[in-house]
């Protein structure tokens, strides 16, 4: 130990709480580094500390500062260094995170490292480097195409769309390597680097061009808004696809930067963000930072800072973007607030649309939540009054509403899943010449492969699940846990060599397709085939340009895209989802079918959706299709209040596995034990999970449920609190998911 340690331990009257990321729930005291007053560190500002047994060098973030006990014999050690002399997020955002640690019980240190981007959680100073950027020169805005060099057009033809240029992420999300083209198109004048201005802009924004005039609810909705400026108010905007939402949020948040602040717009999934990046792009000269999953840690790193430091003025981001700290806060807008993907489904399981409710609360701004769809939580805090709700009732310009059609195949052959009637519209719809998208729940080309011989059945080993056929690349593979095998081609039980797919996947019915109408372009669009980088934007691409006459696929044809050509829309099988044990897959499904609809007749071609289904006689499809979604979620929230289930009641999941059988299950029972004493707290379990075993382990859950919060939570904590001495704890892996939204 260096002398100064010793001379601290004696000398020094103050500690520094640090919370560090790792899995205990308590901070970590350490003394300030060497030369440092710790009354002049603010809380939040990240420090350097040795941790652990081997004394790793790990960043943590300052609590605050308390007396040493000298009473302690427990020897200190010393914070290594001070990184931040500010700390980056605000005391607004502090008081949060410390909210947040408490309300999911979560450990301090893993909530703070979430709030911060990789780099700068591994301890990067926080310099905001300049941006990149690759742009066309005079010469090169005036070139034209080379036929015989098709990679060279094709970056030439993407640098002309935009005149600011591109940042190296954005050219690496191409997909391709462009960088020897890049030298290329330099050497000849074409291009060349410039860095980025990244400052606010001062001024009004001039000469904004507004391609519509608002309709009265739009200009409704976007008023009630700007009269909340500076202050807290949540509104819910409802309104069904292409009621022009997102032209509210451009006018709202044109304003908002009209007044020198900055707004955040957070969306579900990052293939939204393509387009609608584009859009705030072509209509704001501002600054506009993005974040989402898909961007290399430099570049997340950067939009965080320039939000932070106020050198960009608009942020689009997903579910981990709702932490980034705003210099001037004004606005923060959610889209498709329904959306589950909202919500963290592991490690700290947080709901970003909550998340930012509480944030706007901090800053006292406004938020917008928009969706066609809004969650029955949504609603009914909006029937509470906490909410204001705001309705786009009609869509813009000359589009209407489809036509909903059920075709009941209880009693009909199917072709691979496709009934005559949806086989004769699709010819019909091609003969036309329009778009047809047909969308199935399940990606791989069947989810079962069976013996015809025995009955045999090919499962995985490590899960109950069965193992879906993946014919393209002609291997069986478990969506749970990942295992994958080669295609076999005798029955191991009986040794016949008759197996045979069972049930749908997307492969299998574009297979079908290319049979049925061998004529007709068929584009296939689910997790398997956008895996490689810059795939989706492709597909999009040629979606638009009308390449694509059959678009298949799963739930990401379901959000957000445009397909304005799209007159057919065919959902192969709705019955899934209604029978699932889920309180919520009414709501899910329900929330599905109108969004898969709204893909159809946008513009000025009327749409027609046809629902196959064995259940033609559901009430909730009946509802839904009778009477539109608002009667449905007002039908779905009385079964709610009645079930006394959320949003009339709260829950906390636990859920906890473990290599042997029994063990999850004796600790869950101790829970409940301990647990008696809080009789308000329902508590319903232990029960094995949904998927009882899972990548090899054993899983059971806990669910506990009030109709106040107080006693849940003060119920989960006490029970955190007991868990470290429980001896069934000890094999066990456990967690507690705070408002859970699945129950996997
Ligand atoms: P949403 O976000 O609800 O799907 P959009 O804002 O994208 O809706 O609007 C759908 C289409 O209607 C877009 O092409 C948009 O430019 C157009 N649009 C939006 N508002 C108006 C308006 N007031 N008048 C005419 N067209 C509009
Ligand atoms: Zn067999
Ligand atoms: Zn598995």
């Amino acid at each position: 130990m260096p002398e100064t340690h010793d001379k601290l331990l004696t000398t020094a009257k103050l500690v520094l709480k640090i919370a560090i990321p790792y899995p205990l729930r308590r901070s970590f005291d350490y003394l300030p580094p060497a030369g440092v007053d710790p009354t002049r560190l603010r809380p939040g500002v990240r420090l350097q500390v040795p941790f652990g047994k081997l004394n790793t060098i790990r960043t943590g973030y300052l609590l605050g500062i308390s007396e040493f006990v000298s009473g302690d014999n427990i020897e200190l050690k010393q914070a290594i260094s001070v990184l931040d002399d500010e700390p980056l997020i605000s005391s607004e955002d502090f008081a949060i995170l410390i909210w947040a640690s408490r309300y999911y019980h979560h450990p301090l240190g893993e909530v703070f490292s979430s709030a911060f981007p990789v780099l700068l959680r591994q301890g990067r100073t926080a310099t905001l480097e300049k941006e990149r950027l690759l742009c066309l020169t005079e010469a090169g805005k005036g070139s034209t195409a080379e036929l015989r060099a098709p990679k060279r057009s094709q970056l030439l033809q993407t640098l002309k769309e935009r005149e600011a240029g591109f940042s190296l992420a954005e050219l690496n999300a191409l997909g391709w390597d462009w960088r020897p083209i890049a030298r290329v198109l330099i050497d000849k004048g074409f291009a060349c680097y410039q860095e980025r201005q990244v400052l606010m802009p001062t001024q009004k924004p001039t000469s904004i061009i507004h391609p519509h005039p608002l309709n009265p609810a739009q200009q409704n909705a976007v008023d009630s808004v700007l009269e909340k400026l500076g202050s807290y108010q949540a509104f819910l905007l409802e309104g069904v696809t292409g009621s022009g939402k997102t032209e509210v949020y451009l006018r709202l948040v044109e304003q908002v930067l009209a007044r020198g602040r900055q707004a955040m717009i957070l969306v579900p999934e990052i293939n939204l963000t393509p387009q609608l990046e584009e859009r705030f792009r072509a209509r704001f000269a501002a600054p506009l930072a993005v974040f989402h999953s898909r961007l290399d840690d430099n570049a997340r790193c950067r939009a965080w800072l320039a939000m932070q430091r106020g050198e960009a003025a608009v942020l689009l981001g997903t579910r981990s973007a709702v932490f980034t700290p705003l210099a001037k806060p004004g606005l923060i807008i959610l889209d498709e607030e329904h959306d589950t993907s909202f919500k963290q489904q592991d490690g700290f399981r947080f709901s970003a649309r909550d998340l930012a409710i509480m944030r706007a609360r901090q800053c006292h701004i406004p938020i917008m939540l928009g969706s066609a769809t809004p969650s029955l939580e949504s609603l009914a805090n909006a029937l509470r009054g906490r909410y204001s709700l705001l309705s786009l009732p009609e869509r813009t310009g000359v589009a209407v509403h489809p036509t909903f059609r059920i075709v009941d195949i209880r009693s009909q052959r199917l072709n691979e899943g496709l009934s005559p009637v949806l086989i004769a519209q699709i010819g019909e719809t091609l003969a036309r010449g329009g778009q047809a998208l047909l969308f199935i729940n399940r990606r791989g080309f069947a989810p079962t492969l069976i013996c015809h011989a025995c009955g045999w059945v090919a499962e995985c080993k490590r899960c109950d699940s069965r193992l879906v056929i993946h014919s393209v690349e002609r291997r069986l593979r478990c969506h749970h846990c990942g295992h994958e095998q080669p295609f076999l081609r005798d029955c191991p039980n009986c040794q016949t060599a008759d197996l045979r797919p069972l049930g749908l996947g997307t492969e299998r019915v574009e297979l079908a397709l290319a049979k049925l109408f061998p004529k007709a372009r068929t584009l296939r669009m689910d997790r398997d085939s956008t895996r490689r980088k810059g795939s989706l934007e492709g597909m999009l691409e040629q979606i638009q340009a009308g390449e694509v006459d059959i678009l298949l696929g799963t739930q990401m044809l379901a959000k957000g895209h445009h397909f304005p050509n799209v007159t057919l829309v065919g959902i192969l099988d709705v019955d899934g989802g209604l029978f699932s044990l889920d309180f919520r897959a009414g709501e899910r499904t329900a929330q599905l079918i109108v969004q898969v609809a709204g893909r159809a007749g946008r513009e000025e071609r009327p749409g027609l959706v046809l629902l196959q289904t064995r259940q033609p006689e559901h009430p909730l499809l009946r509802k839904l299709i009778r009477e539109g979604y608002g009667s449905f979620a007002a039908a779905a929230l009385q079964e709610r209040r009645e079930g006394e289930l959320p949003p009339y009641s709260h829950q906390a999941l636990w859920r906890a596995d473990a290599n042997d059988v029994e063990s999850p299950a004796l600790l869950l029972t101790r829970l409940v034990e301990l647990s008696i004493h809080q009789t308000e707290v329902l508590a319903l379990g232990p029960v094995p999970a949904p998927m009882p075993r899972q990548a090899g382990r054993f899983r059971q859950q806990l669910l506990l449920q009030c109709n106040q919060r107080k006693p849940l939570h003060e119920l989960v904590e006490h029970l955190i609190r007991q868990l470290p001495g429980l001896p069934e704890a000890k094999r066990v892996r456990w967690s507690v998911d705070i408002d859970p939204m699945d129950f996997y």
